[in-house]
């Protein structure tokens, strides 16, 4: 029977990471995955590795980290990075009062604000009405998730990472993994198990009093399909959602502001964001409601109010809806991401906010890391 050092379950972004990170010291990992393949918020999200607007600190930091790391690894494993760079449209004075502080910002050095004039000629996809000002981010990068997580998937298992699908993990117990498939030997586990809070370790995931947040996404072709974003594309809604500028001072009158005049887009968690793909079509999202169980049902009012906001911003031609979808990702109102140490050998990791895709990679270095020794 195998002997490994690590044994990850879930074979999201989370799981991959560490995977990654283990791999890379040589360790010899296997990754089990109870769906044929990933198919959770993984490979639900925008694929938007986001830097700027992350909160402060620790997490801006750990987005910048990853985003070096898909920098270093897309190549490598064959994945194509569709957008490199972020333009924030503010629409109105109050959310460029925000852009403002935020360039001000250690986090804003390599950022541009630039006047409506020069932003509406270097972005002419930008719909002109409203425009007082812009951000450009050249930080973020954008990868096709559903393309990507298999890609990834694939080139560790090239550099040796085994992959069991279809095995779902039912205890763990150092250097014993109960799994539907017989015992696997590890002296390590790592535990990402996505918005699964009851398979393994239930008693100690529901200390955290975590909820699940359930998102709306659309796909939109557009014609003619040459039409191109210069970056993924954020407005004034993502000013006081993404908290590295939603606790920026200048924050609280767009909040107050967008109560004022765009209740229903709040009630619904709408921000907007808008990614393009390497066929021309546009991935526009994104609402957040959160409930512990939700149910199945898309609400076409929320893809309206998320369509509305979308034209806001953009003069897109021709725009129409190819393809709906929904997403679930644990989330807590407490914390960003969480690592808990049930024993010394093994580590439940948990990203509690959509910044999965953003940071899971350098929390998996820090993991492995604390796991076997700087
Ligand atoms: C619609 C949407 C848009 C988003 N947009 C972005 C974005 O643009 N940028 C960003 O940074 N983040 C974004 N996020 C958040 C990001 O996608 C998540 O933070 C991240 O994917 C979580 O990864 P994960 O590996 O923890 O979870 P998952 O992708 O859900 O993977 C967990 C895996 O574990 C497996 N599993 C669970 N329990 C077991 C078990 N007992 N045995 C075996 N397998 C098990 C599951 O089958 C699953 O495949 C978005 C999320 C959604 C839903």
């Amino acid at each position: 029977m195998s002997h490994y050092d690590l044994a990850v379950v879930g074979a999201g972004i989370v799981g991959l990471a560490h995977a990654l990170a283990a791999v890379k010291r040589g360790k010899r990992v296997v990754v089990l995955e109870r769906d044929a393949r990933a198919v959770g918020a993984s490979i639900r999200n925008f694929g938007f590795i986001t830097v700027t607007g992350q909160q402060a600190g620790q997490t801006w930091e750990r987005a910048m980290r990853s985003r070096d790391v898909w920098d270093e690894i897309a190549p490598a494993a064959g994945i194509p990075i569709i957008h490199r760079g972020l333009v924030v449209a503010a629409r109105s004075p109050e959310a460029l009062a925000v852009l403002e502080e935020f360039a001000a910002t250690s986090m804003g050095r390599e950022c541009q604000l630039l006047s409506p004039d020069v932003a509406l000629k270097r972005f002419p996809v930008l719909r002109p009405d409203d425009v007082t000002g812009c951000l450009w981010s050249p930080h973020e990068r954008r990868v096709e998730s559903r393309d990507a997580i298999p890609q990834l998937t694939a080139y560790l298992v090239g550099l040796g990472m085994e992959l069991r699908q279809n095995v779902q993990v039912r205890g763990v117990n150092p250097p014993v993994l109960e799994t539907t498939a017989g015992k696997i030997h590890a002296e390590t586990c790592v535990v990402c198990p996505g918005d699964d809070f009851l398979s393994l370790f239930p008693g100690r995931i529901a200390a955290y009093g975590l909820r699940r947040a359930k998102l709306h996404m659309l796909r939109l072709a557009t014609q003619p399909t040459q039409w191109k974003l210069p970056g993924a594309i954020m407005s004034d809604l993502s000013l006081i959602r993404y908290l590295g500028y939603a606790e920026l001072p200048a924050a609280d009158a767009l909040r107050k502001k967008l109560e004022r005049e765009q209740p229903q887009a709040l009630e619904n968690g709408i921000h907007l964001i808008i990614v393009q793909s390497a066929d021309g079509s546009l991935v526009v999202g994104d609402s957040h409601h959160y409930e512990y169980t939700h149910d199945p049902f898309a609400a076409e009012i929320v893809d309206s109010l998320i369509l509305n906001c979308a034209h806001d911003v953009l003069d897109i031609p021709d725009p129409h809806v190819i393809e709906r979808w929904t997403g679930e990702y644990a989330s807590s109102e407490e914390r960003l991401m969480l690592v808990d140490r049930p024993d010394d050998a093994v580590r439940i990791v948990m990203i509690t906010s959509g910044t999965g895709a953003s940071t899971a990679f350098a929390i998996g270095e820090e993991v492995i890391a604390e796991l076997f020794g700087a």
